[in-house]
């Protein structure tokens, strides 16, 4: 059944929905054969800058009818819409998108709030959600080569900004900086639980870590136990069909199973890290 953010994310209350990008139907399909297989309700996500290139607007319809027919709740978020995007978002609602990531953490505090006010406003006369970010994330999301080192000097939410963000802004949900990275790690990031848990204890909206693609499943049980709610998945299914490319050491032409070989790798990936984030795989 189609959903709000707001609406899935209320059903985490010690746990963190998955959210996965698309780039076609089939991963869209593997997401929600998963989320149907574990009864979990689940987000689907396109990034702003694939908005274009895998023609979202003929393809959300069938997401969305996909989304109707299925037993648990699914959301359709809009990843990362920059500031200069909102030509894209007003398209994204009108699609049926029932979720907007609207990303001003480039901008000063003020712009980003003042910016992030405006899409809430908007979205909200559409009944979707807005997910609002405050910190920075490094490396570009829906670039699985970045090639991260984890960052040491992140420079991680601070409390009292992000108090201030959620108070103005109405926001249904908060990205903040905590140590991860967008992309493949060259080595384990450092997450600082400190401060999820500090902005967790600040308020009820949902916090979401981007980039956990490379994180120990130990990180990720403690960023949940400290108030992680959503959790945004991408680099790690390009990197498993990708890998699946580069093993077919084949002169057969069945692209068809070729295909469905990585649907069913994407699924099981999805799986284990939906069980990961709502503590099913302890
Ligand atoms: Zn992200």
């Amino acid at each position: 059944m189609i959903n709000n953010l707001a609406q899935v994310l209320k059903l985490q209350s010690q746990s963190a929905a998955g959210s996965f990008n698309i780039l076609d139907l089939d991963m869209a399909f593997s997401i929600l054969d998963s989320a149907e297989e574990l009864q979990l309700p689940v987000i689907i996500g396109i990034a702003s800058r694939h908005f274009d290139d895998i023609r979202a607007p003929l393809l959300v319809p069938s997401i969305l009818k996909a989304m109707e027919t299925a037993t648990i709740p699914v959301a359709l978020h809009l990843d990362h819409a920059a500031p200069d995007q909102l030509e894209m978002i007003q398209k994204a609602l009108d699609l049926g998108f029932t979720s907007i990531m609207i990303d001003g953490s480039l901008l000063p505090l003020c712009e980003n709030i003042a910016v992030t006010q405006k899409v809430v406003e908007l979205s909200h006369s559409y009944n979707a959600s807005v997910e609002g970010e405050i910190g920075g994330i490094a490396g570009e999301e829906g670039v699985a080569d970045t090639d991260q080192d984890a960052p040491e000097e992140t420079p991680y939410t601070n409390v009292a900004e992000a108090q201030q963000f959620i108070n103005e802004t109405s926001v249904d949900a908060l990205a903040i900086a905590v140590g991860t990275a967008h992309g493949i790690y060259n080595c384990e990031p450092h997450i600082n639980f400190d401060v999820i848990k500090e902005i967790s204890a600040i308020t009820n909206i949902p916090l979401v870590m981007h980039g956990a693609t490379g994180v120990s499943d130990k990180a990720i049980q403690i960023a949940v136990e400290n108030g992680i709610r959503k959790i945004n998945y991408f680099s790690g299914l390009l990197q498993t069909a990708m890998n699946e490319v580069r093993l077919c050491n084949t002169t057969s032409n069945d692209y068809l199973s070729f295909k469905r070989t990585i649907s069913n790798q994407w699924s099981s990936a999805i799986t284990e890290q939906m069980k990961l984030f709502s503590n099913l795989s302890k």
